[in-house]
């Protein structure tokens, strides 16, 4: 059904454009549906749908690649299966099992492999599945029905011209409750990101870096990205907590640092106020895959690490194997790579 679509690769920024078909189902009377493609991206729901009022709701984000012989990959998408449904738990949602999530995200992008942009473009097909709690209601409970859609969108490559640094503050607000909900993909925690993110923008940095909610003194998250820091010993360290969404590029990370680079890896506590301890950092995710943090300001001075201008050299390494093995020119772990056919 698809055509050959006309997009300047090298122009893509994140932004929404309408592919052709989407997948839906829908889970009514204790089950979910066999699912379908569609061409219509608007929604109907009852205006007292529980997504609406109560953010009785969750996402993904995953790619699909484009690799040299042509072939379209996806990285690791039971992972995002399992977040889902972890998040789907967390909020009263009904889980997706795997294999139809695994299997909705093949049919959408094999429905729309024209907008897989070509390998060497650093451009990839973004995959956005969500879950949303529908139907007539009106009191603070889980929906009578829920809808599980999954659309895709050609995304370009984060940095255009190569990676560069960017620099970071504090936030001076909470994403997340210590026992609230930083862990799940829900919408609420990005709606209440907002604000912290538009301050930190107005004084001039890429975004802000939220601290644990407890006690206000050890890294968590950089925007809707984790964090990782390289000692000066050479260790790959990430922070440790429960309110930190788990990202699967971090959990991918660690696993190369300690397999493909050899560096010890430690899931730790990352104080505020030790940020000499690491010679690079980073922030890392699907949308960012690598972001080098150049410097975070802490209360006015601003702590470099690397450079503004310059990409250290683990970071640089690490992302080379983890851009390489999701485009098929290095070897991936087994399980990692799912072929589109
Ligand atoms: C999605 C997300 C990440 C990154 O997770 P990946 O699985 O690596 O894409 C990190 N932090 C937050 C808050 C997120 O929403």
């Amino acid at each position: 059904m698809s055509k050959n679509v006309s997009i300047d690769w090298s122009k893509l920024g994140f932004d929404y454009m309408k592919t052709d078909l989407r997948y839906v189902s829908i889970w009514k009377d204790g089950k979910w549906d066999d699912g379908k493609l569609v061409e219509d991206n608007k929604v109907t729901i009852s205006e007292a749908s529980p997504a609406l009022h109560y953010g009785q709701q969750c996402f993904e984000g995953l790619k699909a690649y484009r690799t040299k012989n042509g072939d379209i990959q996806l990285f690791r998408p039971d992972q995002n299966a399992q977040r889902l449904n972890r998040s789907c738990r967390r909020i009263l949602m009904p889980e997706i099992p795997v294999e139809k999530f695994i299997d909705a995200c093949m049919q959408v992008v094999k429905a729309n492999a024209d907008y897989v942009p070509p390998y060497g473009t650093g451009a990839t097909l973004y995959l956005r599945p969500f879950v949303i709690g529908i139907g007539d209601n009106i009191g603070v409970k889980p929906a009578p029905e829920y809808l599980f859609s999954v659309f895709c969108l050609p995304v370009g490559p984060y940095f255009k011209g190569g990676m560069a640094p960017v620099n970071f503050t504090i936030a001076d607000m909470d994403r997340a409750a210590p026992q609230g909900t930083g862990a799940a993909k829900v919408g609420g925690n990005y709606a209440g990101s907002l604000l912290p993110h538009e301050n930190a923008a107005k004084k001039g940095f890429a975004d802000c870096i939220y601290l644990d909610p407890a006690t206000h003194t050890k890294i968590e998250e950089v925007g809707a990205a984790n964090f990782f820091g390289i000692t000066k010993g050479g260790a790959f360290v990430t922070p440790k907590s429960d309110s930190i969404l788990p990202s699967i590029t971090k959990y991918s990370l660690m696993y190369l640092a300690e397999h493909y680079l050899k560096l010890k890896v430690e899931e730790r506590d990352c104080p505020i106020d030790a940020l000499d301890q690491f010679s690079e950092a980073g922030a890392c995710g699907t949308a960012a895959v690598i972001t080098p943090i150049g410097g975070i300001d802490v209360g006015g001075k601003l702590h470099v690490f690397y450079s503004e201008t310059e990409v250290g050299p683990v970071t640089k390494k690490l992302y080379d194997t983890l851009v390489g093995i999701q485009f098929g020119d290095v070897e991936a772990p087994e399980g990692w790579i799912y072929t589109v056919k």
